[in-house]
């Protein structure tokens, strides 16, 4: 019955199909092939007679193909079927229409659902080449841009240490000569502002560098978290003055204890989080440390009543150089509101914390400038880093003295 209609539907399909499919060479002979299979199947029963051809379908899907988000093939496959269908109707009387609908109907649905996975197959495979592409792209990217600041940072240091003995010696030849008056010393001291702002900028460039390449290397020691506050306090208290804001240090279980960390490092990791918390929260606000003991961590959270922080950017702000919103609008101050910055200090203070073996993140409702609704960064860190298991950290621990050695 189907050698008797396949004629008129391998014409009326090639109609309806057109140039518009995915298998647009030889047509014709194309369907011409998939009636002879459907043949073959209708009399033995198997359908993995249409295998070869479903297959060779599917592996004709071109590049446009495989990034559109319909499928061509299933669409071909349903104007086969519906062809097929008219055709057998308008050729056949009723019974003998039914009977070869009937077998056919089963054929279509096996060849539909082979379809169907190996288009599936074929998007997957080439999306996931597209990302590994992708991939390989961004990193070649990132080691540049790595290696970038790596090199900036080196040749910047060479003209800055001539800056800083110039300067040091104009200073000290006008003293001998007497003739260091009020006016000269408030200009050599612009250019030593200058020039020390300079020099933390290529202190963080190469900490980034250092923290990209996995070669931050930690001076593990016994280390008291209360202790690293109470400098920073000390430090930071004359910015949080002149910003009348309020510093508050709770006790909390665990900032006593003794931990294992780099206390330089791990200072200058709370240093960031804190200068941006003194810049990003208006004149008066609040600033608190505090956190909790947790099995074999401490964690640590500093909160402020600042602009906080779009859930979009909670991520980002740790990635080097996003330093997010208008930049035009930051002002060059270390802790004036809004400071801006190079936009390093939070990945470092991330990479400090990370090569302890601990994480970092903040929590915010979002950013506003008027309600403020602050933001909190936690730093949870192990009281025992990865690097120094076992009997290190005993030994260590046994030969502890009393006394933070960070002091
Ligand atoms: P920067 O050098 O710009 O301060 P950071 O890496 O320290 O770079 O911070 C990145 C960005 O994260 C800041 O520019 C700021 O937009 C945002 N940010 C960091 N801390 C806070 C905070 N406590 N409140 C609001 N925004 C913050």
């Amino acid at each position: 019955m189907w050698a008797s209609v396949q004629t008129e539907w391998i014409e009326r399909t090639v109609r309806l199909a057109g140039q518009n499919t995915p298998t647009r060479e030889n047509l014709h002979l194309q369907i011409q092939d998939f009636a002879q299979a459907l043949q073959n199947v209708l009399g033995e029963g198997a359908y993995h007679n249409l295998d070869p051809i479903l297959e060779r379908w599917a592996s004709s899907l071109t590049q446009t193909d495989l990034e559109s988000s319909t499928s061509d093939l299933m669409r071909f496959m349903g104007i086969l079927m519906t062809s097929a269908f008219e055709t057998i109707k308008q050729h056949l009387k009723p019974p003998e229409a039914l009977t070869l609908i009937e077998g056919l109907l089963p054929c279509f649905n096996y060849a539909n659902e082979q379809l169907a996975q190996h288009e599936i197959e074929a998007k997957t495979s080439y999306i996931s080449n597209r990302l590994n592409q992708v991939q390989q792209r961004l990193e070649r990217l990132d080691k540049s841009k790595s290696d970038f600041i790596a090199i900036a940072a080196h040749e910047l240091k060479t003209p800055l240490t001539l800056v800083e003995g110039y300067t040091a010696m104009l200073r000290e030849g006008l003293r001998q000569r007497a003739a260091l008056s009020h006016d000269v010393v408030i200009l050599i001291e612009g250019i030593e502002n200058g020039a020390r702002r300079l020099r933390n900028i290529i202190e963080d460039m190469i900490d980034v560098s250092l923290i990209d390449n996995a070669l931050l290397s930690l001076n593990l020691q016994p280390t008291w978290l209360n202790r690293l506050f109470e400098i920073l306090d000390r430090e930071l208290r004359p910015a949080i003055e002149e910003r009348h804001q309020t510093f508050q240090i709770h006790h909390f279980p665990g900032c006593d204890e003794m931990i294992f960390g780099d206390p330089e490092r791990l200072l200058q990791a709370f240093r960031n989080i804190l200068v941006n918390a003194i810049k990003f929260t208006p004149d008066g606000g609040i600033i608190e440390i505090n956190g909790r003991e947790l099995p074999g961590f401490v964690e640590v959270t500093i909160r402020d009543t600042g602009i906080g922080i779009d859930p979009n950017d909670q991520n980002l702000i740790f990635e080097k150089f996003a330093r997010i919103g208008n930049v035009a609008l930051h002002s060059s101050g270390k802790t004036k509101f809004k400071g801006g910055g190079p936009g390093l200090g939070l990945p470092i203070a991330k990479g400090i914390i990370e090569a302890h073996g601990g994480t970092i993140w903040v929590e915010s409702k979002g950013y506003d400038e008027v309600r403020c609704p602050g933001s909190t960064f936690h730093v949870l860190l192990p009281k025992h880093p990865p690097s120094l298991e076992g009997r290190a950290a005993d030994f260590l621990a046994a030969i502890a003295p009393s006394q933070s050695l960070s002091e």
